[in-house]
């Protein structure tokens, strides 16, 4: 049995970048992926180490596997009030709305059938089901109380897991940390997650090219972007291996296995990323028709989707971004 997890994560390459102004730049590792900050400005250097440091110390709050994590803390719990700190309120607060509101699809408590596949351990194991649904009964992101004072409960059984919208909040906190220190220009890559903060110092738009789901290191299409998050989840981006077969790490909260829908990828562009993270894994779950339905409905994004026979859709306003596609696509209206 073998675990898979990619260190370098090609899930969105980053090209075309601007020559005049120079760069600053830093490239970390934490939320489990390679995170790469760029930004332009007198201010630039400064400010991407003030991020960096914000996204360690996010990760040391956020962690599944660290013990003295914030969410390592509540997990522990058995039940009893954890008092945390305000943006853990805060991601909480919107993981939680966003259960109630992809009711099936998106559950933050998805952490106890996680942990049964393995994924936070160097053991991949197919879970025994009964135990899955043990697991399975303790999905709920109902049973977790926000209250005063930034106290959170949750029953003993309920495990929380964050990996499905931390970057994303993550995302949205680097870019309100650089333009508050006077960045202006900025693409910054958190293992996925793009946040494309103003233009190209020379006022261009960010070229933003999003991963082609099935063939490794090549990409999909180019984006040109400003202002702007590109999020994508796919199945092909982290997995496990178990006898030979692949386990990717999207589950299906309704079936505590990776969920089996009709994409291969769905990429999200959105004014922010914790919406777009959000989005991701939901409209994922909830595959190709109803995620066009919830786009129809609400307008307030753009999505590009691969289906598992390979074919690319995009949501019509996607066209106003596309830079260049490598594949034969469709826009739907
Ligand atoms: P990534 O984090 O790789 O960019 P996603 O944003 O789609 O991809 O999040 C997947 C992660 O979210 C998983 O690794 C797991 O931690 C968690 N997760 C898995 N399935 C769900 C789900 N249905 N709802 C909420 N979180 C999930
Ligand atoms: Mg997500």
């Amino acid at each position: 049995m073998k675990r898979v997890i990619p260190l370098f994560s090609l899930l969105l390459l980053l090209i075309g970048l601007s020559s005049c102004a120079p760069a600053s730049e830093q490239t970390i590792f934490a939320m489990d992926t390679v995170m790469s900050l760029r930004a332009y400005g007198k201010e630039a250097e400064a400010a991407i180490q003030e991020a960096s440091t914000m996204l360690y110390d996010m990760d040391a709050r956020w962690s599944i596997t660290r013990p003295d994590s914030e969410i390592g803390k509540i997990n522990r719990s058995d039940g009893k009030a954890v008092k945390v700190s305000d943006d853990t309120y805060d991601l909480l607060s919107s993981a939680l709305a966003a259960a109630e509101q992809f009711s099936g699809a998106f559950d933050p408590t998805i952490q106890p059938v996680m942990d049964l596949w393995g994924f936070y351990s160097d053991a991949p194991t197919l879970p025994d089901p009964d135990a899955l649904k043990d697991a399975l009964d303790s999905v709920d992101a109902s049973q977790v109380a926000l209250l005063e004072d930034h106290y959170v409960v949750a029953p003993a059984e309920v495990g929380i897991d964050l990996g499905a919208v931390a970057k994303g909040y993550a995302a949205d906190q680097v870019r309100d940390l650089l333009l508050s220190r006077g960045v202006h220009s900025a693409l910054c890559n958190l293992g996925g997650t793009v946040m494309a903060l103003g233009s190209k110092p020379d006022g261009s738009d960010w070229i933003v090219a999003v991963q082609h789901p099935t063939v490794p290191s090549a990409y999909l299409c180019t984006l040109a972007v400003s202002n702007m998050a590109v999020v994508t989840s796919g199945g092909y981006e982290r997995y496990l291996e178990i006898d030979g077969k692949q386990y990717h790490h999207i589950m299906d909260p309704s079936t505590g296995y990776p969920c089996e829908s009709d994409l291969l990828s769905v990429t999200i562009l959105s004014e922010s990323a914790l919406y777009g993270d959000i989005l991701s894994t939901s409209l994922f779950v909830m595959g190709y028709d109803a995620a066009m339905e919830y786009w129809r409905t609400s307008r307030d994004f753009e999505a590009i989707f691969v289906l598992s026979d390979g074919s690319v859709c995009m949501t019509g306003g996607v066209e106003n971004y596309l830079s260049s596609c490598e594949e034969p696509c469709t826009f739907v209206k």
